[in-house]
């Protein structure tokens, strides 16, 4: 039996309080109690609940009725157990599409594409002062991704906050200071994966 993986990024926090919710839960704890222990959001809880239905669709696949099962029927009584039963099965799709399909369902935050070859790369300074009066126009999600951007405006100027949690403490540094359409063309670009 092949035991779906977590339609989350690996590595990030949430990622982490996910996968031990799911853990906790198969082991036969209630949700309830794990979504207090651990704090977990509203996005979070969804994502939980998502992959144990998945993980029930396996194991029905694979003619069982392991703990992924009897967490869903505990949880969400029989009749979504049933709706767990898996459709037939789909052509296989790309691994790009396929990760951005399960971070979308997962949550509805904004995820720039990853980047496409020939990528432009943009010069990011690391910000070290304070940032006086900035406005944030739009966002990425910084929950599942561990990179995340934010359009500012600052005193008449354009520019693209990035915030790296890939690190020991995260890392912040900005785009050049521009004017604001300028600057809403490179967010575009980056969304589409054509800046990083
Ligand atoms: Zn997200």
């Amino acid at each position: 039996m092949t035991v779906p993986s977590p339609p989350w990024r690996a590595g990030t926090k949430a990622a982490g309080r996910r996968s031990e919710a799911v853990r906790l839960v198969l082991e036969g704890r209630s949700l309830a109690e794990v979504r207090k222990e651990l704090a977990l959001t509203v996005v979070d809880e969804r994502c939980v609940e998502d992959h144990l239905l998945e993980l029930a669709a396996a194991e029905r696949r694979g003619g069982q009725q392991g703990p992924a099962v009897r967490a869903v029927q505990r949880e969400f009584g029989a009749e979504h157990d049933e709706q767990a039963v898996p459709p037939p099965p789909e052509p296989p799709m790309p691994p790009q599409v396929a990760e951005a399909l399960a971070a979308f369902r997962a949550c509805l935050g904004m995820h720039p594409t990853p980047e496409q070859p020939g990528h432009r790369q943009l010069a990011w300074s690391v910000h070290t002062g304070r940032m006086a009066r900035v406005g944030v126009v739009a966002y990425t999600c910084a929950e599942c991704v561990p990179i995340s951007y934010e359009l500012c405006t600052a005193g008449g100027l354009m520019f693209v906050r990035r915030t790296d949690r890939t690190k020991t403490r995260p890392e912040v540094s900005v785009s050049e200071y521009l004017p604001g359409a300028r600057v809403r063309a490179l967010w575009a670009r980056l969304l589409a994966g054509q800046a990083r």
